[in-house]
């Protein structure tokens, strides 16, 4: 029997890049799978948009199955915010991709109850898709389209706060660390989440409580903070 830390082990090189907020809800899930008795392997978090390219070459201009509809810069994975994952054998090397596996024969298809607590944790799932069924994949994408990710886009620490208080313990175990109050001269101004050290917080509403304007040029992926008065 794997151990959960072995479990979350093999997937951590695949968690590298994936927003905060994903890396916290993909652990969860990985965990509460666990729970289940269903080990889960992440395959894929983070992608790059030549990655992605490549990805989508396949089964056109390249041989092998067509795996994607996305080309890079279409995919939520493209901007940390997609997995995809398979489920990981008794012997935690070898995975399985059959949807139908009843690996701790509960009668209940292992697949099927890593989707389940998946959708608990608001991740969207691509073999609910209808146009072409992906079923590893898994997406959170707060309500943004690819085209308003690409304009550079976030979630707001709303959103992000949502999400988080649905992992387990609520606000008072595992990510108390995460969810931060912001105030200006002790008036609360928004939330931020804190990930390793960093605080992730809206830059335009805290700019702007600052008496700066913010503008982002999308070709340059640049945030320009003026300050009109100084
Ligand atoms: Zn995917």
């Amino acid at each position: 029997m794997l151990t959960l830390d072995q479990v979350k082990s093999k997937s951590a090189a695949r968690l590298d890049g994936l927003h905060p907020v994903l890396l916290a809800v993909t652990n969860e899930l990985i965990q509460r799978s666990y729970a289940k008795g269903v080990p889960i392997l992440i395959t894929q978090g983070m992608r790059t948009i030549a990655e992605q390219n490549a990805l989508y070459a396949q089964g056109r201009s390249k041989p092998g199955p067509i795996v994607t509809n996305a080309r890079g810069g279409t995919s939520y994975h493209n901007y940390g915010l997609a997995v995809d994952f398979a489920l990981l054998l008794p012997d935690g090397n070898a995975v399985s991709w059959d949807i139908n596996r009843d690996g701790e024969k509960d009668k209940t298809a292992d697949w099927s109850e890593v989707v389940e607590e998946a959708k608990k944790l608001g991740f969207e799932w691509g073999g609910d898709w209808t146009s072409f069924k992906d079923y590893p994949h898994l997406q959170m994408t707060f309500g943004l389209s690819i085209d308003e990710l690409r304009a550079g886009k976030h979630p707001s620490a709303q959103q992000i706060n949502e999400v988080l208080s649905r992992l387990s313990g609520g606000d008072d175990k595992g990510n108390k660390d995460l969810k931060v109050t912001i105030t200006l001269n002790g008036q609360k101004l928004t939330e931020g989440v804190v990930d390793e050290g960093i605080t992730y917080v809206p830059v335009r509403i805290l700019a702007e409580a600052l008496g700066a304007t913010v503008t982002y040029d999308p070709g340059s992926k640049t945030v320009d903070i003026v300050f009109l008065n100084k």
